[in-house]
């Protein structure tokens, strides 16, 4: 990998975001289908038509800025969703399963909020005005993603997830 300037960097950037989106949507489909929670389900199912106009964007801006399009293997989303395969192979409550879908969208978006940050601020200072644009507008899809997961886990889902654990454990004795 050529690294010498903040242009290899932005062009770095684009095209490992660009690998993690195709990564997450393919994950986000997936996911959707083990959730139990209609509310969830939904806010998922959501997300990933969100995700797929992420993918449109980046193809935009590879147009608009003449970098090439390509996919480099993202690692950091790989191991994240890999540890979220781990949970979905897991014996399991429904409940339980919920919320530790929750918790791996959240890392997801936390890593791509970071990415997009940075991304905006490479496109910011190379003049780049309509990629910037572009980035913020999924920052902010990722952003708002994140906070209503947050509100899901906590305004039911986490707790219904407690319940199970009760009952699990009524049965056990
Ligand atoms: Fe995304
Ligand atoms: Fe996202």
């Amino acid at each position: 990998m050529k690294l010498q300037s903040l242009a290899d960097l932005f062009q770095h950037e684009l095209q490992d975001i660009y690998d993690a989106e195709y990564r997450i949507a393919r994950a986000l489909e997936k996911s959707a289908k083990h959730i139990t929670d209609p509310k969830l389900k939904k806010a998922a199912e959501a997300h990933l038509e969100e995700t797929e106009t992420q993918i449109e964007r980046l193809e935009q801006i590879f147009e608009s800025t003449g970098i090439t399009r390509k996919r480099k293997v993202c690692k950091g989303i790989q191991g994240i969703l890999e540890e979220a395969e781990e949970v979905l192979a897991s014996d399991s409550t429904p409940e339980a399963l919920d919320a530790a879908m929750i918790a791996g969208m959240q890392r997801v978006e936390h890593y791509e909020i970071a990415a997009y940050g940075c991304a905006i601020s490479y496109a910011k200072m190379l003049g780049e005005k309509d990629a910037e644009k572009l980035l913020k507008k999924t920052r902010d899809e990722e952003e708002k993603t994140d906070k209503k997961l947050t509100k899901l886990a906590e305004q039911g889902i986490n707790e219904k997830a407690l319940i199970s654990d009760d009952q699990h454990m009524q049965v056990a004795m």
